[in-house]
């Protein structure tokens, strides 16, 4: 049975989800205006974890992670650089999908962009201001918040940090003169000259950041989904937010388990650009294998801040090294025939392994605490060194075998025990997706300048290649809505 810990109750509670043996799930994604950072790995990393251990357990995940490919740090960047925000926001999605590629994330499910579901962000304001939600002020549509019972209790018990950090998004927002109550917040932004915008019943514009989250959610898993992620960050006001349109539209339960997870901090500091202690993914990937990244990573409880220091590196490589030399040496240890110890010594090796295999399982099923769980796997690799490998005491093939699987079971989560096998398995996968992805967008890329020169036909002939009733395309980008199995 898998624990989770749900914030929005604030307590550990037993999974239980909508559909038998499925789990949908939805992770805010990143803005794609810059090269990721370790913060992003930190959540990528904890959600990659998560999922696969559901699948380990036998369910099936379906799992949502968007990309933010609209908003005001977006259109500053693309301007800064004289380029459009389509083609920065393919620049950046590229690097964040090799990041994922060198720490082994599996990809998402789906992969939705958010300026490519504008027109159901269109449908789902009008539900709300049908509702009655919604007031429109200064050509911008905010939802009103006092219209919704206990919106303020929603993620309520907070960190003082949270508290500041969420003050200074009210009082420094551009709209807050423009509302009725200081927490409502914009559906619909008015276009403002030189932004990009689109065309809609309250004129043109562009969407709200939380609008986005709650229309991919649902529009890909569901108006009730399983679990929805995301930092610890988002809590209020954007999963608050979430919640509070996306329950006012469908009269449902919008998520049944909110997960956060915790910032990285450097040396004890929050990790900013302003205060120049930022760590550039790419440049951690020139010194430090993504095998090591992803083992550093897992090795903190999710929910918990990491505190990165680079004097910690040295001893985490080296109990790295410990982990895969222990799977090597078993899989080398060949036990003798005929001189395979005393049937009581054996069975009791045989109850030690189990209690520590079985440990190590509940600490993962308790709201995935990897670094308790890592405890129990050094335990049974500190026992079996010591009482079969030095001792030269024989256990039986079983065991043997059955711990080989075990691992190579946990490593389907873990991805450091064996890296080898699990670059093979990511070829076979995941790799072959992306690489099908890219090559969608060169072809879109190529027919934007096609429509630029003005061949239409040869644009409607690309088109009609694509287009095979799953894949549709459009001159924002291509549709990923179609099932990848
Ligand atoms: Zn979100």
């Amino acid at each position: 049975m898998i624990k989770i810990f749900n914030d929005l109750k604030n307590k550990l509670e037993e999974f239980k989800p909508i559909k038998e043996g499925v789990v949908t799930m939805y992770v805010c994604g990143v803005t794609v205006y810059d090269s990721p950072h370790l913060g992003h790995a930190r959540s990528a990393v904890a959600f990659d974890l998560i999922r696969k251990y559901f699948e380990y357990k036998g369910y099936r995940v379906k799992y949502v992670m968007n990309y933010t490919d609209v908003d005001d740090n977006m259109i500053n960047r693309a301007n800064e650089r004289g380029i459009s925000i389509y083609k920065l926001a393919q620049e950046s999605i590229a690097l964040y999908e090799e990041m994922q590629r060198a720490l082994f994330i599996k990809s998402p499910t789906v992969k939705p962009r958010a300026t490519d579901e504008i027109p159901d962000m269109i449908k789902f304001i009008k539900k709300l201001d049908e509702k009655g939600f919604t007031y429109e002020s200064q050509g911008s549509v905010y939802f009103d918040t006092s219209k919704m019972e206990n919106y303020k209790g929603l993620f309520q018990k907070k960190e003082i940090s949270e508290q500041d950090s969420e003050d200074d998004q009210f009082t420094q927002s551009d709209f807050a003169k423009d509302k009725k109550n200081i927490e409502d917040f914009v559906l619909w932004k008015k276009e403002k000259p030189g932004e990009p915008s689109w065309k809609s019943p309250w004129g043109k514009g562009r969407p709200g950041w939380h609008i986005e989250c709650s229309v991919m959610a649902m529009k890909y898993l569901g108006k009730t989904i399983d679990i929805h992620g995301g930092g610890k960050d988002l809590k209020r006001p954007h999963h608050q937010n979430e919640i509070a349109q996306s329950e006012s539209v469908t009269g449902k339960t919008f998520v049944n388990y909110w997960m956060h997870n915790g910032f990285l901090n450097i040396d004890d500091t929050k990790m900013s650009k302003s205060l120049g202690n930022f760590i550039s993914l790419m440049d951690m990937l020139k010194n430090h294998s993504g095998v090591f990244l992803r083992y550093y990573l897992i090795n903190s409880y999710y929910q918990r801040p990491i505190n990165f220091s680079m004097d910690k590196m040295d001893q985490t490589l080296l109990s790295l090294k410990k982990i895969q030399r222990f799977y090597k040496n078993l899989n080398e240890y060949s036990v003798a025939k005929g001189k395979s110890g005393s049937v009581k010594g054996i069975s009791e090796h045989k109850n030690q392994i189990e209690e520590l295999k079985k440990q190590f399982l509940d600490a993962m099923d308790t709201d995935f605490n990897s670094p308790k769980a890592m405890g129990y796997l050094f335990s049974l690799i500190n026992y079996f060194n010591k009482n079969i490998f030095i001792k030269k005491n024989q256990i039986s093939n079983k065991i043997k075998e059955d711990l080989i699987e075990f691992l190579d079971g946990i490593d389907s989560f873990l991805g450091f025990i064996n890296p080898q096998v699990k670059e093979d398995q990511e070829e076979s996968g995941s790799i072959w997706k992306d690489r099908f992805e890219k090559l969608t967008n060169t072809i879109l890329d190529f027919r934007k300048e096609v429509k630029s020169a003005k061949k239409f036909e040869l644009a409607d002939q690309i088109r009609d290649l694509l287009i095979n009733n799953k894949i549709k395309i459009s001159d924002q980008g291509i549709d990923y809505s179609w099932e990848i199995e």
